[in-house]
C-alpha cells in the first residue's frame, strides 16, 4: 500500500502546537549564543523536562548528546542541535510494520474517555479508505449511548459501514456481529471502539479479553493491533494511563492526539522510551484529515 502524501498544513499545525516549547526554552537555546557550556546543558535539561520528556528520558538523551559532542568534537550549538535531532529520532523511531498488506486486519482502540478515541477512529477509517482499504467500524463502547451515536456520525463522514447495538449490550456481541457483517461484505479492516472504564480495571480487562477471544476465534488469521489513545495535553499522566492499560490488555502501539494544543510534545519521546510502545499516529486537530502516521524524524525536527 502506498503511503499518502502528508497534507500541507499538517506539520504547520504540529509546529504551532509545539510553538510554546519551540518559541520558549528550546527555541532560545538554539538561537543566538553558540557556546556549548554548562549553562547550555542546564537550559536544555530544563527545556526538555518542561516539554514533558520525563526525567529519566531527559537524562538518557543528554548523556548521549554529551558523548556525541565529545566524540565528534562539536563546538557549536547549531551542530549540537543536528545531533540532538538524530538522537531524538532514534529514541522515537520504530520500523516494525503496522497492518498486514494482505488479508484481514483488526484494530482495537482503547483509552480513557475524552482522549479522542472516536475522533481517531473516524480519521483512521477515512485515511485507510482513501488508501484503498475497506474499513468497517464496530461500536463496542456500549457503556455510553452517545459513544455509538458519535461513531455513527464519523462512519458517515468517512463513508464506511458501522455495526452497533443498544446501550448496555455486550461489547463482545457487537464485535461478533460486526465480524459476521465484515465477512459478508468482504471488508479487510475492522476498527473496534471500546469503553474507557479504567476505574474498573477488572471489568475492562474481562471485556477486552472477551472481545479478543471473539476476534481470535472468528478471524483466526487476522493481524490484530491494540492501540491506546493518549491525549498529549495530559503530559506525564499519559504515561500512567499507558501503564494501567498495558496491564489490562496487550497494547501494540499508541495514538497520540491533540498535539495541536500543547507545548508538551516531548511526552512522545517519554512514551516510546519508558513503555517501549511505538507511536503509530498523531492527531493535530478535530478535522477528518488531522491524523497522520507518525514520522520520528519529522517530529524531532518539529520539536526543536
Ligand atoms: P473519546 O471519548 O475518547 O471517544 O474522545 P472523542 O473522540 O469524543 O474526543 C474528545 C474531544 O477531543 C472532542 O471534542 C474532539 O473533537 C477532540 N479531539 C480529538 N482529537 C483531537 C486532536 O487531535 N486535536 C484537537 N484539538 N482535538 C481533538
Amino acid at each position: 500500500m502506498e503511503k499518502k502524501e502528508k497534507k500541507p498544513g499538517f506539520f504547520a499545525k504540529l509546529k504551532q502546537g509545539l510553538q510554546k516549547t519551540r518559541g520558549g526554552l528550546l527555541g532560545m537555546i538554539f538561537g543566538g549564543d553558540e557556546r556549548i557550556n554548562a549553562e547550555f546543558y542546564e537550559e536544555l535539561e530544563d527545556a526538555m523536562i518542561m516539554a514533558d520528556m520525563g526525567f529519566d528520558t531527559t537524562e538518557g538523551i543528554l548523556d548521549e548528546l554529551k558523548a556525541r559532542i565529545k566524540a565528534e568534537k562539536i563546538t557549536e550549538r547549531s551542530a549540537a542541535k543536528a545531533a540532538l535531532v538524530d538522537i531524538l529520532t532514534d529514541y522515537m523511531a520504530n520500523d516494525t510494520p503496522f497492518l498486514a498488506e494482505e488479508g484481514d486486519n483488526v484494530i482495537l482502540i482503547v483509552g480513557v474517555n475524552g482522549v479522542g478515541k472516536t475522533t481517531s477512529i473516524g480519521k483512521l477509517a477515512s485515511m485507510y479508505k482513501e488508501e484503498g482499504k475497506r474499513p468497517m467500524l464496530a461500536a463496542a463502547d456500549t457503556f455510553r449511548a452517545a459513544a455509538a451515536e458519535q461513531l455513527t456520525i464519523w462512519a458517515g463522514r468517512a463513508d464506511v459501514p458501522i455495526v452497533k447495538h443498544g446501550e448496555g449490550a455486550d461489547p463482545a456481541a457487537v464485535v461478533f456481529d460486526a465480524i459476521v457483517s465484515y465477512k459478508a461484505k468482504k471488508n479487510d479492516l475492522l476498527i473496534c471502539d471500546t469503553a474507557g472504564r479504567l476505574h474498573n480495571k477488572k471489568n475492562l480487562m474481562n471485556e477486552l479479553a472477551k472481545m479478543r477471544r471473539v476476534i481470535d476465534r472468528e478471524l483466526p488469521e487476522a493481524h490484530v493491533e491494540v492501540l491506546l489513545v493518549l491525549d498529549a495535553t495530559t503530559g506525564q499522566n499519559a504515561i500512567a494511563q499507558a501503564k494501567a492499560f498495558g496491564e489490562s490488555c496487550g497494547l501494540t502501539g499508541i495514538i497520540l492526539t491533540k498535539l495541536d494544543g500543547t507545548a508538551k510534545g516531548g511526552v512522545v519521546v517519554a512514551v516510546k522510551n519508558e513503555l517501549g510502545l511505538p507511536i503509530r499516529f498523531v492527531g493535530v486537530g478535530e478535522g477528518i484529515d488531522d491524523l497522520q502516521p507518525f514520522d520520528a524524524r519529522a517530529f524531532a525536527e518539529a520539536l526543536l
